[in-house]
């Protein structure tokens, strides 16, 4: 079987700290990058953001594979503090969003903050300096407080088929697409049916001599139509950036009112469910194909998908799809429960991510020394997804339960890197050296939004990724990104012990 490719980890090497900011940002996806420009903005310089790729982008630097987009409309798909007049259609596709975020680096003095080819391998915290000693892959840094903006969807999850590596043939995943690999004239497998594979699915469709895509559970799949900008609509927003901004509230406001079925009231979602059948009907037209298409759960309980594209690819002469389980993988073929083996040249993996345990719980420690995810076991929680007991001085972007179903989660992202700007700013003005938040607080919180899942859609049965083993769903926010707006709208130093700053030692801003 061709190896899948997992980067080597580097080792620390234990060096004297080479670089010690205030603040160290980890991670140069939308996250990380949208918090540095914000510092910038507010007059916080003494900051670092290391990224262990040599690149910045984040999932958007990642995920190559053919027909990447984002299934977000570009308007509401950016940061608002960096509108770009440039997209070139309603939904932005993987490489102008890398693009978007390279251009921010230079045009908002992020560059020199940046060090590239940084892997965070651990973080302690030291209560004798106050500070967090940081393991790279190139040298220590201290810093006083530490962001985490390494994002949850960074580790692909392949399943453990069996004989799975007995394959001669080649495998990767969609988020570690072979761009060298050539599919064409090759007989394919796609594994997963899930927001990856329903774009891959179209684009490799038409390339490969055979495509066999493995479906263990049917999506719900709205119809989605995209367009074209012209040059006419991208000057109006370069030269009239409030018309662009004002569209964006619009788009947002609408995606907005998608919400409500998600968490107000799942009831409602058979009015979505009759559009996404009607365009099951109108683009499947045999019936029993469209049956192994029609889902078994509730709309909204796993990710709504948008393609106007993949049912037509599945019903061209050169694909098919499988229903029947994977019982085994051989030299050259998968084998499934009814006994039909498919001869294969390559399988991909569209099978999501590994998120139960968030991946900066491996490499960061609480105070006693321990990894998050060993106290977390299974079910990371934080206060308001950005601070955790037990972690002074760390705020954890997209941390536990921000993702969202319904709108672009950069509005979550935003929110929290407001709150965590007025924490720095509030730390300053009051001189505060460590703040760490109360168990107390973040016990409270979590049994808030926990009891709150009750009344949704997620808890309407199926099993997604959304949830632990224990049925907890730790992934999402379980209501408008309003009120998440406004329960972060300032940083609530009452949440929090709070330890001042020696008189000796300033604190840096
Ligand atoms: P995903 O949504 O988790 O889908 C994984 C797919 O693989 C599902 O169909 C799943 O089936 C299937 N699967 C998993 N394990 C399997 C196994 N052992 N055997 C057979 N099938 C298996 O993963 P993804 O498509 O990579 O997307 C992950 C997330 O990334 C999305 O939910 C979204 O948040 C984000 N994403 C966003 C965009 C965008 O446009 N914004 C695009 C791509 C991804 P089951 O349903 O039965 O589990």
């Amino acid at each position: 079987m061709a190896a899948i490719e997992t980067p080597e980890r580097a080792e620390p090497t234990g060096e004297a700290p080479v670089e010690s900011p205030d603040v160290l940002i980890v991670g140069a996806g939308f996250a990380g990058v949208g918090m540095a420009i914000r510092m910038l903005g507010e007059g916080f310089t003494d900051f670092l953001v290391i990224e262990r790729a040599d690149e910045v982008g984040g999932t958007w630097r990642e995920n190559t594979y053919p027909g990447c987009a984002c299934d977000i409309p570009s308007r509401v798909y950016s940061l608002s503090f960096a509108q770009n007049p440039e997209w070139s259609t309603g939904y932005p596709r993987q490489e102008e969003i890398w693009d978007y975020l390279r251009s921010l680096i230079d045009e908002r003095g992020v560059r020199p903050h940046l060090r590239l080819g940084h892997e965070l391998l651990d973080a302690r915290w030291s209560e004798e300096s106050g500070r967090w000693a940081v393991e790279t892959s190139r040298g220590e840094i201290s810093a006083r407080v530490l962001i985490a903006g390494m994002g949850p969807l960074t580790d692909p999850a392949i399943p453990d088929l069996p004989g799975l590596d007995r394959f001669e043939g080649a495998v990767f995943h969609t988020a570690e697409w072979d761009a060298d690999h050539d599919l064409s004239g090759e007989r394919v497998a796609v594994i997963g049916t899930g927001a990856s594979a329903i774009q891959v699915v179209p684009e490799i469709q038409p390339v490969v001599e055979r495509l066999s895509v493995f479906q263990r559970t049917a999506p719900w799949i709205m119809p989605r139509v995209d367009r074209e900008v012209g040059e006419a609509e991208k000057r109006v927003y370069r030269t009239f950036p409030f018309v662009q901004r004002a569209l964006r509230a619009l788009h947002y406001l609408l995606l907005e009112s998608r919400g409500f079925p998600f968490f107000i009231a799942p009831k409602s979602f058979p009015l979505f469910e009759r559009i996404a059948r009607r365009h099951l009907a109108r683009q499947v037209p045999d019936p029993e194909l469209r049956a192994k298409l029609t889902p078994d759960y509730t709309m909204g309980c796993k990710r709504v998908l948008g393609s106007s594209t993949y049912y037509p690819a599945l019903q061209e002469p050169n694909a098919e799809l499988v229903t029947d389980p994977i019982a085994e993988v051989r030299e050259r073929s998968i084998v499934t429960a009814d006994g039909a083996e498919r001869a294969l040249d390559t399988i991909i993996f569209g099978t999501g991510f590994e998120i139960v345990d968030l991946p900066l719980g491996r490499v960061i420690r609480d105070r006693e020394g321990r990894r998050l995810s060993d106290v977390w076991d299974g079910a990371p929680e934080a206060y308001k997804g950005t601070a955790v007991a037990g972690c002074p001085n760390l705020f954890t972007l997209l941390g536990p339960n921000v993702g969202l179903g319904h709108n672009s989660v950069i509005h979550m992202i935003e929110s929290q890197i407001s709150y965590v700007l007025d924490a720095l700013r509030q730390m300053r003005e009051r001189r505060l050296a460590v703040v760490e938040v109360r168990p107390e607080a973040q016990a409270a919180y979590n049994e808030r939004i926990q009891a709150e899942f009750e009344d949704t859609v997620w808890l309407t049965g199926c099993r997604s990724w959304y949830m632990n083993e224990d049925g907890r769903v730790l992934a999402l926010w379980p209501a408008s990104t309003l009120r998440f707006r406004a329960e972060l709208a300032r940083f609530d130093l009452a949440a929090y012990e709070a330890r001042a700053a020696s008189p000796r030692e300033p604190v840096a801003a």
